[in-house]
C-alpha cells in the first residue's frame, strides 16, 4: 500500500512512528507480498539558513525520531547531544544565542549544506542524509525545494516588523503581539515532483496531527499541493492536533488564534474543509472527548469519527494510524 502523510515536526514524527509500528505488525517483513511504501511530505516553513548552514527543523525532528536518535526527554534534537560548537559560535557573536544547535545536529546541517552546495536539490540532499539511518522506513520528502521561510508579523517594542518563525517561537515563545504569518517567496515556489507524485500515486493520504497553521497550513500553501490533493483518487483522512479545546503541546493554539480559527477539533476540521467543497478532507478523526463535534463535521461533508487521539507511545499511535487507514478503506469502497 502506498501512503502519503503530510507532516510537521514533533506531532508528525509521533504519528509516523505509530504508522510504521502498525504496518510492521500487519505486514512483518513484507509478508504475503505486501510491502508498504510510506512517504512523509514535510513542512519546510521552519527552515532557516543560520551560520552558513541550512537547518530544517521539521525534517530533522522526524528523521531523528524515526531513527531512534532523538532526545525523548527534551522532545527535540539528538540524544546524547553536546553543545560545544554553539558555545563557541556565541563567543564569536555568530548565529542566534537563543537557538542552540547541538554538535551532533550540526553534523546533519553541515552535511546537508555540503550537498546543497554541490548542486543537489533539498529533496536529493534529504535522501542522502536519511540514508545514514537505513531503519527509518519512511521516505522523507520536503514539500518544496525552494526556500520559503515562514515569517511572523509582530509588534516588537511598538514597532511593526517581521521575524523568522523560529525567533517568534523559540525566542519569544509566541508571547508577543502577533498579526499573521507570511511565507516569503511562496509565489515562486512549487511542490516538488516527488511530493506531488507521492500524493497522486497514493492509495491513502493522511494529514498528521501537526500544527494546522505553520506545519500543515504552510505545506498546503505551496503551489501545487492543493491541486494534487484535489486530483488524487486516494481518500484523504486527517487527524486532529487539537484535543478537548487545546493543543497537546507546542504553539498551535497561538497560531490558530492569530489566523482567527477556533482552537477546537471541529474548527480545525472545518478550516481544512471537505474535499467535495474545495477543501482537503474526506474524513477527520477527532478525540473521543470531542465526539460532540461529529454531527457538524458530517453536516459539512466531512466523514468524522471520535477515537482516542493521544499519542503516548508507538503502540497507542499505531492504533490511531490503524483507525485512520481503516477509515480510508471504508471511504474507498
Ligand atoms: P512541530 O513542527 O514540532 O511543532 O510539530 P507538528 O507541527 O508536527 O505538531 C505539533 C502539534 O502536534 C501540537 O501543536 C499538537 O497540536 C499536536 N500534537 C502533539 N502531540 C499530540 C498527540 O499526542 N495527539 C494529537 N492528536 N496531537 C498532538
Ligand atoms: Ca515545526
Amino acid at each position: 500500500m502506498k501512503i502519503a502523510v503530510l507532516a510537521g515536526g514533533v506531532g508528525g514524527a509521533k504519528f509516523l512512528r505509530g504508522l510504521r509500528h502498525h504496518l510492521s505488525i500487519v505486514h512483518p517483513d513484507g509478508e504475503g507480498g505486501h510491502t508498504d511504501d510510506v512517504s512523509a511530505i514535510v513542512n519546510t516553513g521552519d527552515d532557516v539558513w543560520l551560520t552558513g548552514l541550512k537547518v530544517c527543523p521539521d525534517l530533522d525532528s522526524i528523521m531523528y525520531s524515526l531513527a531512534g536518535a532523538n532526545d525523548e526527554v527534551r522532545g527535540w534534537g539528538r540524544a546524547g547531544e553536546s553543545e560545544r560548537v554553539s558555545a563557541e559560535l556565541t563567543a564569536f557573536g555568530v548565529g542566534w544565542p537563543w537557538f542552540t544547535l547541538g554538535d551532533l545536529d550540526l553534523g546533519t546541517h553541515i552535511a546537508r549544506s555540503h550537498f546543497l552546495r554541490e548542486g543537489l536539490r533539498l529533496t536529493e540532499a534529504t535522501e542522502r542524509i536519511q540514508s545514514r539511518w537505513p531503519s527509518i522506513g519512511v521516505r522523507l520528502l520536503p514539500v518544496t525545494d525552494a526556500d520559503v521561510p515562514t515569517f511572523v508579523s509582530v509588534t516588537d517594542d511598538g514597532v511593526e516588523t517581521q521575524i523568522h518563525f523560529e525567533e517568534w517561537w523559540v525566542k519569544h515563545r509566541a508571547n508577543i503581539p502577533t498579526k499573521g504569518f507570511v511565507q516569503r517567496g511562496v509565489e515562486n515556489a512549487s511542490v516538488t515532483p516527488e511530493a506531488r507524485a507521492a500524493i497522486l500515486d497514493a492509495d491513502v493520504v493522511l494529514i498528521a496531527p501537526s500544527n494546522p497553521v505553520v506545519s500543515i497550513g504552510t505545506t498546503l500553501d505551496i503551489p501545487g499541493v492543493r491541486d494534487a490533493l484535489a486530483e488524487t483518487t486516494a481518500p484523504v483522512v486527517g487527524v486532529s492536533p487539537i484535543i478537548d479545546g487545546s493543543a497537546v503541546r507546542g504553539m498551535a493554539a497561538a497560531c490558530l488564534s492569530t489566523i482567527g480559527v477556533g482552537v477546537s477539533a471541529e474548527a480545525v476540521g472545518l478550516h481544512y474543509g471537505a474535499r467535495a467543497n474545495g477543501g482537503i478532507l474526506d474524513a477527520w478523526l477527532v478525540d473521543a472527548t470531542d465526539a460532540a463535534a461529529v454531527p457538524a463535521l458530517h453536516g459539512a461533508g466531512i466523514r468524522s469519527r471520535a477515537v482516542p487521539l493521544w499519542m503516548h507511545d508507538d503502540e497507542v499511535s499505531g492504533v490511531l494510524a490503524a483507525t485512520a487507514l481503516k477509515t480510508a478503506r471504508e471511504l474507498a469502497g
